[in-house]
Order: C-alpha cells, then sequence, then structure tokens
C-alpha cells in the first residue's frame, strides 16, 4: 500500500477538495471528516449535490431550528449536515473541482 499525496484541487472556507497523485482517489474534507471517492463516484457525488436545492430539502435543527440539509455519505450511518452558507460555498467548490478534474483528464 502506498502512501497517499494529496494535492489540493479547491479549499474553501469550510471545505478542502483534493486529489491523490498516487492512488488518484478524490478528498472531500469538511471539517474533520474526509470522504474519499473514486474519481467517477465524485462526478456523480458532485453532480447530484449541485442540481439540490437547499430550500427543498431543508430540515429545522435542534436547539434553534435553524435551517440544515442532510447529505448521505456512502456509509449509511454517516451524513453531512450543512447550513446554507456552507451548503452554497460546498456547490460552488464542487463545481470548480468538476472543472479542474475534467481539465486534467483533457490535459492528459
Ligand atoms: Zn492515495
Amino acid at each position: 500500500m502506498s502512501r497517499c499525496i494529496p494535492k489540493v484541487l479547491v479549499q474553501g472556507e469550510h471545505f478542502n477538495i483534493s486529489t491523490c497523485s498516487s492512488c488518484k482517489r478524490i478528498g472531500f474534507c469538511y471539517k474533520n471528516l474526509i470522504s474519499g471517492f473514486d474519481r467517477n463516484d465524485f462526478v456523480g457525488f458532485a453532480q447530484s449535490i449541485i442540481k439540490t436545492p437547499f430550500e427543498k430539502f431543508a430540515v429545522p435543527f435542534p436547539p434553534y431550528g435553524e435551517e440544515r440539509i442532510v447529505i448521505k455519505t456512502c456509509h449509511e450511518d454517516i451524513q453531512f449536515c450543512f447550513h446554507p452558507v456552507e451548503f452554497s460555498e460546498l456547490k460552488d467548490s464542487l463545481q470548480e473541482a468538476l472543472l479542474l478534474i475534467e481539465v486534467e483528464s483533457v490535459l492528459k
């Protein structure tokens, strides 16, 4: 097993998205949680998030009832939970990452 060598694709206030130059997997890091994807799964994840409207799926969260959106991961017991500002930043970051991944694959 070789060591992962992450290269940051996109970095925001709440996230970073990186690709590993060794195994080519994509890492999505939100606060202290990292979710790993192979390239095709990441593209599917990103496209699905980008077209998800926050308002339609937001639910009130305790203790103050602030609206958040819950996003499933590939592990059924683990979900991400984003407030509106984070979700908007997430969409922008994913859009940018998709573009960079596409450019990278065209240049190969
Ligand atoms: Zn790796």
